[in-house]
């Protein structure tokens, strides 16, 4: 997927249509990797003996490997008013941003 570097969006601070800088970002877990799942666990594991439901083994279809594409964070600078905003973030095997 090619993005253009430069495109005219609607910014909601400026309330009109201005040029933004387009920025491509890895793409984070939300809470940082640790939600309320992962500290359960963390809790569980660090003590001796048998972890229960966590001990296991991962399904096949949780592996990172069954999916193909990844998501791409595509965000956007205004250059009225410097303010960041979330474009998209659409899945892509590949993504580049595209130079004029
Ligand atoms: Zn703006």
């Amino acid at each position: 997927m090619k993005i253009p570097a430069k495109m005219r969006s609607f910014c909601p601070r400026c309330n009109k249509h201005t040029e933004q800088a387009v920025k491509i970002e890895k793409a984070k877990q939300r809470g940082g990797g640790m939600n309320r799942g992962s500290r359960r666990m963390k809790r569980w594991t660090s003590r001796i003996g048998n972890h229960g439901r966590y001990s296991r083994r991962p399904i096949a279809s949780r592996n990172m490997t069954s999916k193909t594409t990844k998501k791409v964070d595509i965000r956007t600078t205004c250059s009225e008013c410097g303010k960041k905003w979330i474009k998209s973030r659409p899945r892509a095997r590949r993504s580049e941003i595209k130079r004029m």
